[in-house]
């Protein structure tokens, strides 16, 4: 998922063609702003953490691109390319370590296994917008 920071400083296209380009395949695709009851359960296994609310509100503050991406080895994949949540210790190269500076304005959401992939598409897609 693009977050609000990264669609609004215009890397939507940046961020869709690195995927492209690694040979991953998009199988879904939609802007969506988002209702705070779906941040919060998005992020729901942060909810204890003290930078919990202030996430909830980053996500709200304008529209993200969600995005489904298949391939071999797909997950692993996007988070090294994604790299590490600290933009300032992400990798050069990386999609963080490249277009970002702040933890709390990192451009990109990745799912962080299979399990929570299959999670967030119910959430982010299911309903109308079902795959
Ligand atoms: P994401 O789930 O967004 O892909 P991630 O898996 O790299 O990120 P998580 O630990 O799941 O990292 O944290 C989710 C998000 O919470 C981070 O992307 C970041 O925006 C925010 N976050 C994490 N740690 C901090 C922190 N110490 N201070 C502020 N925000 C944080
Ligand atoms: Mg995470």
């Amino acid at each position: 998922m693009i977050k609000p920071d990264g669609v609004q400083r215009g890397y939507m296209g940046e961020i869709i063609s690195r995927f492209e380009k690694k040979g991953m395949v998009c199988k879904g695709l939609k802007t969506f702003m988002t209702p705070r009851e779906v941040a919060e359960e998005h992020y729901k296994d942060l909810s204890s953490k003290p930078f919990f609310g202030d996430l909830c509100d980053y996500i709200c503050s304008g529209p993200v691109v969600c995005m489904v991406w298949e391939g071999p080895g797909v997950v692993k994949s996007a988070r090294l390319m994604i790299g590490a949540t600290n933009p300032l210790e992400s990798a050069p190269g990386t999609i963080r370590g490249d277009l970002a500076v702040e933890v709390g304005r990192n451009v990109i959401h990745g799912s962080d296994s299979v399990e929570s992939a299959e999670r967030e598409i119910a959430l982010w897609f299911g309903g109308d917008d079902e795959l």
